[in-house]
């Protein structure tokens, strides 16, 4: 049981700065950066630079540092690409997690989407 960690992933490589990426803020434990393929007019990923492999693991075994630093850098993408609810248009937070959550990388990252009406939240099978 828990959870192992595959170093060798896309995110933790972009991590390393062994391959490229758009980033939109950096922050101390955090970065935001624009998806490869966005699936809407703002598609935003933050990832924690720590080692988890998804959100249930951030959840239980981030430092409480790392957990407002994440919280906080989300905050700021919302308002830095003016999606935010408050005053703004609305977005959607996602974060697929293991196989039912179809989760493709397996380092933790939350899809920041907006830009447009996002439709329903869950699709059929
Ligand atoms: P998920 O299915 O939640 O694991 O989503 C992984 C996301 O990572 C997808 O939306 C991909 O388009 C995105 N992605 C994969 N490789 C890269 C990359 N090198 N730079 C930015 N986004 C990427």
């Amino acid at each position: 049981m828990g959870y192992v960690y595959d170093s060798e992933n896309i995110f933790a490589k972009i991590l390393r700065g062994e391959i490229p990426n758009n980033t939109v803020l950096e922050t101390e434990h955090s970065l935001a950066f624009r998806d490869l393929y966005p699936q809407a007019p703002v598609h935003v990923l933050v990832i924690p630079k720590g080692p988890y492999v998804c959100y249930d693991h951030f959840a239980q075994e981030a430092s409480e540092a790392e957990i407002v630093d994440f919280t906080r850098t989300v905050g700021k993408i919302c308002t830095m690409e003016g999606v935010q609810a408050g005053d703004g248009p609305g977005w959607r937070l996602i974060s697929n997690s293991g196989e039912h959550g179809v989760q493709e990388v397996p380092h933790l990252h939350v899809h920041v989407l907006g830009g447009r009406v996002l439709g329903r939240m869950l699709q059929p099978a």
